[in-house]
């Protein structure tokens, strides 16, 4: 046994969470045998580009995280497009698609989230479309093209980034979420309305709280009917309506799965060799409660926490959650607890001029900053991530005044 009794360390998925798990072990001094399992044929990549760029500029994106090169020089052995059907819990192993099977020391989970289906629409056959891979993503460059008429399912990040792609595209592009608010998961009342009002401004018409009663084919045209009885008539359809973690693997081996795989703080499944990371991993937070987060930051974080526990290195304290998104040339930064009670406008939301419309807002909860949000204005964003962290009382005199320096506020 080489380090910690660790020989092996197998990566179950080569995305974001896995391929910082790579970088983190070896950052810890782990000097023993990765072996990365990806069901994909590509290197590890990003998929934050995937709604954006790719579509956009897809010639000048580059999403690799790790090239061939650095693999190489990291040590590790990739195996691609040949994924693992089943973990063998007790014996320690895992076998692939093809039937090798594969032996570990400590096993990562990082196998991430498949589009939540809509089988009505699946049934359709074609002109009918999801976004999760590079592939999905690459579907959908011929299909946004200038005049024609996409319709977009669920007015969540996927629904409105690709509203933005579509409508710099030229599309004629329609939303229709069910519920009362665009992004409402992920974003207070106060930001979901300038988030409406943008996609609006640029030509988006976004149905809320709608449900679709039928949809079919007629010739090239998908026909939507919603309650209601209204008929809306597509070129293509995109739904983006949440995700299912891919957490098959573990419900067969017997670990402890509630929709997403349970780990504790040090991201331990039940199986204390089997850790699990990113998307398909929900953690036991201080509150008690088990919550599953679904960002790049996130998959990264919980990639260093596996890599720390295994190395037996202290973790440092965690900022609070951060997430961004990039729409119709805003860039929307979110960091700490999004239902706050309050939210407080530092600067002049002016949904009209949005070009022009920079501004914070404060979440607060009994007079604390539990939250943050900066809208073209990336800059402060680290001193709102500062202020939440060390629990900074609100005082509006000062966190509003547009001449009081934020840098200077924090110290
Ligand atoms: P993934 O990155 O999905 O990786 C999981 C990998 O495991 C995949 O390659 C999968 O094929 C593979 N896998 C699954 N099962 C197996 C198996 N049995 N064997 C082997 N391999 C397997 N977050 C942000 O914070 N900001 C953004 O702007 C943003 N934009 C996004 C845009 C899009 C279009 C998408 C889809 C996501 C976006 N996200 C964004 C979310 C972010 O990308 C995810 O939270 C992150 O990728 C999660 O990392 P992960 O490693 O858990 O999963
Ligand atoms: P999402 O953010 O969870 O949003 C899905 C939206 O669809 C919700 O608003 C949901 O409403 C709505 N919805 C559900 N069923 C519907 C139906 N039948 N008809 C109409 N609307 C319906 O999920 P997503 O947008 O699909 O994103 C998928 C994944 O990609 C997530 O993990 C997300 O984090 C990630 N992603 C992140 C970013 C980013 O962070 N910038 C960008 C793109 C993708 P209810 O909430 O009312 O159910």
């Amino acid at each position: 046994m080489s380090q910690n009794g660790i020989e092996t360390i197998v990566i179950v998925g080569a995305g974001q969470a896995g391929a910082s798990a790579i970088l983190e072990l070896r950052a810890n001094k782990y000097e023993g045998k990765i072996i990365l399992v990806g069901d994909e044929t590509h290197l590890p990549y990003e998929r934050p580009p995937l709604s954006k760029d790719v579509i956009l500029k897809p010639e000048e994106t580059k999403i690799e995280i790790l090239s061939e090169e650095k693999l190489a020089e990291l040590g590790v052995e990739h195996i691609r497009g040949n994924g693992v059907v089943k973990i063998h819990s007790d014996a320690k192993t895992v076998e692939l698609k093809n039937g090798e099977i594969v032996a570990f020391d400590k096993l990562l989970l990082a196998t991430g989230g498949a589009a939540r289906r809509l089988p009505n629409f699946d049934a359709l056959g074609k002109h009918v479309y999801t976004l999760r891979n590079l592939e999905d993503s690459q579907a959908l460059v011929p299909v946004l093209q200038a005049g024609r008429r996409i319709v977009l399912i669920g007015g969540g990040v996927i629904g409105l980034e690709l509203a933005s792609s579509a409508r710099s595209k030229d599309c004629i592009v329609t939303v229709i979420e069910m519920g009362p608010m665009v992004m409402g998961r992920s974003s207070p009342r106060v930001l979901s309305e300038f988030l409406l009002a943008q996609q609006r401004l640029a030509g988006v018409d976004v149905r809320l709280s709608t449900s679709i009663a039928d949809c079919k084919l007629d010739g090239e045209e998908v026909v939507i009917t919603l309650e209601g009885g209204e008929e809306l008539r597509a070129d293509a359809v995109v739904y983006g309506i949440g995700i299912v973690p891919n957490a098959q693997l573990a419900v067969d081996a017997g670990l402890d799965v509630d929709f997403a795989i349970k780990v504790n703080d040090n991201c331990q499944t039940s199986h204390p060799d089997i850790y699990a990371a990113g998307d398909v991993a929900t953690q036991l937070r201080d509150c008690g409660n088990h919550r599953r987060v679904e960002t790049w930051e996130n998959a990264n974080l919980q990639a260093g926490i596996f890599a720390r526990h295994v190395m037996d290195v202290e973790h440092p304290t965690p900022n609070p959650a951060w997430f961004w998104t990039d729409q119709l040339n805003i860039n929307y930064q979110f960091v700490g607890d999004m239902a706050a009670s309050e939210w407080m406008v530092r600067g002049e939301i002016k949904p009209e001029l949005a070009a022009e419309s920079s501004f914070v807002l404060f979440g607060v909860t009994d007079g604390v900053i539990v939250g943050g949000i900066t809208v073209n204005a990336a800059k402060e964003m680290r001193h709102l991530k500062k202020l939440i962290s060390k629990n900074a009382a609100f005082e509006a005199d000062k966190y509003l005044d547009l001449s009081q320096d934020l840098r200077k506020l924090v110290k």
